[in-house]
């Protein structure tokens, strides 16, 4: 017996239909997820990217031939005026933006006592500083709008990808855990603010992801095993984990949540050494 109606299908794989979407960082790993998933579920997407046009090209194209409409944007998210041109030209193309994905995000480790003001400014101005910069021009055009676009019944919704780390401590990486920790109550501080004129937001926050981000800890088999000590459901995340929960929050069938931080992180933040210990 078919568990669903051809009809529940249907809308279940076009759950994102006529979005229009911007998904930032989308030439690799989660945020490409993200982009293809998008338009697999109807949406049209801009795929930004700061380095590797290439490759965001080739999603592009792949998108295109789902019959979705894409664009390429470069904009590095640290910096206002490339923030500004990005939606401008995303604007421009689709007509609007529904959606913000604020995806970019990057790590620069050292030990605390060795970290370079560079490195924590880069982190800071990429991960913190890019969620503002875009969201602030998001919901510009949200309002600019004025009412919800066809599927949608707020009238804009914006995602941070958060981490775990956005409450896990993690040492080495205070650059990394600051900015994560801050996208939290940056995002639960604009969910309050906006919540009033029917503007969501919400975060999801990953473990441990198989991404270039993060390659030293996955792609050996001993890696592996030390990881797999570290999330309770016993596997890698892949990006298309974190993907589905994304067009979650971008559908109406999430109406009503606003404010909220999923982890989409095989229970990595149940502490699993405390299983055996404490
Ligand atoms: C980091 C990864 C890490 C994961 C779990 C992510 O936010 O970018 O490097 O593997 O958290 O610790």
């Amino acid at each position: 017996m078919k568990a669903s109606s051809p009809v529940q299908e249907q809308k279940n794989t076009k759950l994102l239909a006529g979005l229009c979407t911007l998904v930032t960082g989308a030439n690799s790993g989660i945020g490409e997820a993200i982009a293809r998933e998008y338009a697999a579920r109807g949406a049209n997407v801009a795929v930004n990217y700061v380095t590797d046009r290439e490759e965001a090209e080739r999603i592009v194209e792949d998108i295109k031939k789902q019959k979705q409409r894409a664009i390429a944007v470069r904009a590095d998210v640290s910096k206002e005026d490339q923030v500004k041109e990005m939606f401008r030209q995303t604007i421009n193309e689709f007509g609007t933006i529904d959606v913000l994905v604020n995806n970019a995000g990057i790590q620069r480790d050292a030990p605390f006592i060795e970290m370079s003001l560079e490195r924590w400014q880069q982190v800071i101005d990429n991960n913190l500083t890019g969620g503002f910069l875009c969201s602030r021009e998001a919901v510009k055009e949200f309002l600019r709008r004025g009412k919800g676009s066809i599927n949608s019944t707020c009238i804009g919704k914006i995602i941070f990808i958060s981490s775990v780390h956005d409450v896990i401590p993690w040492a080495g990486h205070c650059n990394y855990v600051a900015s994560k920790g801050g996208e939290t109550m940056l995002m639960r501080s604009m969910a309050q603010e906006l919540g009033p004129l029917k503007i969501r937001v919400n975060s999801i926050a990953p473990g441990a992801i198989e991404t270039n981000i993060n390659r030293p800890v996955w792609d050996s088999e001993a890696a592996r095993e030390k990881l797999l000590e570290l999330i309770p459901y016993k596997r890698i995340g892949r990006p298309v984990d974190v993907a589905q929960a994304a067009v979650w929050l971008a559908s109406n069938e999430s109406d009503y949540v606003d404010g909220s931080t999923i982890y989409v992180d095989g229970g990595m933040t149940l502490y699993p050494a405390f299983a055996h210990g404490g």
